[in-house]
């Protein structure tokens, strides 16, 4: 394993690529990696490392590269019955497919190339943080169905640096969803989690749905914050050092209460400007999440 400043990067050798997912509207999910390096405090992916016998307190302190990821996809696809092929494969879950490493490994670019080779004809949605996507705009526009998912979260970039501490900049994502627009890929944004202070700063939402719109994204998928045992634990020291109203909103982000007052305001702004909410509602599950899985 190498040390490169706080992140671990070890390969390791993966049994399967392509899994069966229970996440609502996913039928299969790829995650070319275990762990991410890009750390964010309210990843709910983060119980994923027991799978490599990492604790949940070192999430975003290792990376496992699966080395043989992009031989198992050509080979699994090859094996696919011709039914199971319609299904929606998510490139992420639980990992970001385009964090650094992606850089070196290409792991994400070959599993692409396999899909294409394929002619896979399901939707394929690939979500990330990272504008590294638009280095596979080449294979992207070669997929039958397609479309690229970028997380926003917020639009203040200390804020992203608090809860998304090594993702790359909010506007870097805007510019790669305008990129992707630009290229005639199909794009969407992710607004997940729904921050919690937005409840008492709404302009701030409005801001953000603002330079969706203006990247050319039409629709929005939004999910409910998760503050979970686990990710409360992981948020506790960077929330100490908040103002007291921010360290208010989050406590009662949990309460059903917190969630309908958000709800209540985002129609209105959507609608402001011009974007249209996946599913019709911002989502809040967690039911599928202790199987190892979550967008
Ligand atoms: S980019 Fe996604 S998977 Fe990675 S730490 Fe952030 S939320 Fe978790």
């Amino acid at each position: 394993m190498s040390d490169s400043g706080r992140m671990r990067l070890a390969e390791i050798e993966a049994k399967s690529l392509i899994q069966k997912s229970k996440i609502p509207s996913i039928d299969y999910v790829i995650n070319p990696y275990t762990g991410c390096g890009l750390a964010c405090a309210y990843c709910y992916a983060s119980f994923s490392g027991r799978l490599v016998g990492e604790p949940v307190q070192a999430w975003g302190d290792f990376v496992y590269a699966k080395r043989n990821a992009v031989e198992l996809a050509r080979r699994e696809l090859a094996k696919m019955p011709e039914h199971r092929r319609q299904g929606t494969v998510l490139l992420s879950s639980v990992t970001d497919p385009y964090q650094g490493p992606e850089c070196d490994y290409r792991l994400t670019r070959g599993i692409l190339e396999a899909l294409v080779a394929h002619r896979y004809p399901g939707l394929v949605r690939v979500l990330t943080k990272s504008p590294l996507v638009t280095r596979d705009l080449d294979l992207l526009a070669c997929l039958p169905r397609v479309e690229v998912g970028l997380t926003v979260t917020t639009t203040d970039d200390r804020l992203s640096r608090w809860l998304e501490m090594r993702a790359p900049r909010a506007s870097a994502r805007l510019q790669a969803l305008a990129a992707l627009r630009d290229a005639g890929i199909a794009t969407f944004a992710f607004v997940g989690p729904l921050l919690p202070h937005f409840v008492t700063a709404p302009h701030l939402l409005s801001q953000l749905f603002g330079q969706l719109a203006g990247a050319g994204v039409r629709e929005v998928y939004m999910e409910h914050i998760n503050l979970k045992q686990y990710i409360r634990e992981r948020m506790q020291p960077l929330l100490a050092a908040e103002p007291g109203e921010v360290q208010q909103a989050y406590l009662r982000a949990r309460s059903r209460e917190h969630r309908q007052q958000l709800d209540a305001i985002v129609p209105t702004l959507l609608a402001e400007h011009g974007l249209r909410l996946r599913f019709d509602e911002v989502v809040y599950h967690d039911e599928f999440q202790a199987k190892g899985e979550g967008p």
